[in-house]
């Protein structure tokens, strides 16, 4: 059983999903500097879908959208378009909906000391949301369950922990009440927001293995959202990129990582610490990369391919048409011109950062 992620029209209903989001867009209006206001496109017809059990990591730079679409997946904003559906049925927007939903899928925030009540001991977080989401527990039901918790989190004996306030924890402590706390309510989908950026280099592979156990002894299916290619390497089965509000490439992790076929995806990649490269090559990898200028404005985005301005592969049609979404066998599939015009190897030929520095000798040398 694989994840799948389609970014494509909505097929019929699929049950076997537990969580989709179908061709969402979300669009904000924001005022502008001036007075009159302006519209961000945050996201644009994205679609996401979750088997029970899997991890897709939704990887991007900061601005990129994915924030919005965990949002989105967690009904904190409403779709301006598409919709989002549980198990087969599309949700509605009531305050009684949105609790049961809540009971099902969970968000993990980035900043788990902003996640908790700091005036509440462990127990207190931690009983309030089994009072909201297990009313039928008993007072002790609800104590063993926190114990039962904390201790599912390893954080043991739960004793130690359950009078503690928030700030009497290390960061990656929190980040565990944090998740005990989304599996009070026993979900069925985490959506976990840069849940390990904030926390010390030294503990971040223990929550990574943390989030695997819940997928292999819950199943648990999980959306991990990050701007780190190493542990979506390490965590996911799939992949899937954003760039500008749009998805532009997706696939299972090992084609993705090993060929990646956007280039966007390629500069995300070969930007990314890898031990098995050498200090001399990651010089090489780098050299052009300062001249990659900074993501688009997403009040008014680029023409055509929204990464035109930065790519070094653009051809002139790329600033005029958005590139057609290409299937690439076995799940994987790009958004990119440079298929649709049977120029693909020329991303396997060289790196991101020597094609920059390649294209910026050609202009040179035309003007
Ligand atoms: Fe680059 Fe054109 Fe492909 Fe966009 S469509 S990534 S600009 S080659």
């Amino acid at each position: 059983m694989s994840t799948v992620l389609r970014d494509q029209a909505p097929e019929a209903d699929t049950p076997e999903y537990v969580l989709e989001a179908r061709d969402v867009s979300k669009h904000f209006t924001v005022r502008g500097p001036l007075g009159g206001t302006t519209v961000v496109r945050a996201v644009e017809d994205a679609t996401v879908r979750l088997r029970p059990g899997q991890i897709l990591a939704l990887v991007g730079e900061s601005g990129s959208g994915k924030t919005t679409l965990a949002r989105m997946l967690a009904r904190f904003h409403e779709p301006t378009r598409g919709e989002i559906v549980l198990r087969g049925e599309r949700v509605s927007g009531n305050r009684r909906a949105q609790r049961a939903y809540h009971s099902e899928v969970q968000l993990i925030f980035q900043d788990p000391f902003g996640s908790l009540n700091p005036l509440h001991r462990v127990r207190y977080n931690l009983d309030r949301a089994l009072c909201l989401h297990q009313p039928h527990l008993t007072a002790k039901g609800r104590e063993t369950r926190i114990a039962e918790l904390l201790e599912r989190v390893s954080l043991t004996p739960a004793a130690d922990y359950t009078t503690k306030f928030p700030h009497e924890l290390s960061g990656g402590q929190r980040q565990r009440v944090v998740i005990a706390r989304a599996l009070a309510v026993e979900p069925k989908v985490l959506l976990g927001d840069e849940p390990i950026s904030m926390l010390d280099v030294s503990i971040r592979l223990e929550m990574l293995n943390l989030l695997k156990g819940l997928r292999t002894e819950d199943g648990l299916a999980l959306l991990y959202i990050t701007h780190d290619i190493a542990s979506a390497r390490y965590l996911c089965d799939e992949i899937a990129v954003m760039y500008a509000g749009q998805m532009v490439e997706s696939g299972p992790k090992e084609d993705v990582i090993a060929s990646p076929q956007h280039p966007y995806t390629k500069l995300l990649i070969e930007s990314s610490p890898d031990p098995e490269r050498g200090v001399g090559d990651r010089d090489k990898l780098f050299a052009g990369a300062d001249e990659l200028g900074e993501p688009p404005s997403l009040i008014d985005p680029p023409t055509g391919c929204r990464f035109h301005p930065r790519c070094p592969f653009a051809m002139p049609e790329c600033a005029v048409e958005a590139p057609p979404r290409t299937e690439l066998g076995g799940g994987h599939w790009a958004k990119c011109w440079l298929h649709a015009k049977g120029r693909a190897g020329e991303l396997a030929g060289t790196t991101h950062a020597a094609a920059t520095v390649a294209r910026r000798e050609k202009l040179q040398g035309a003007s």
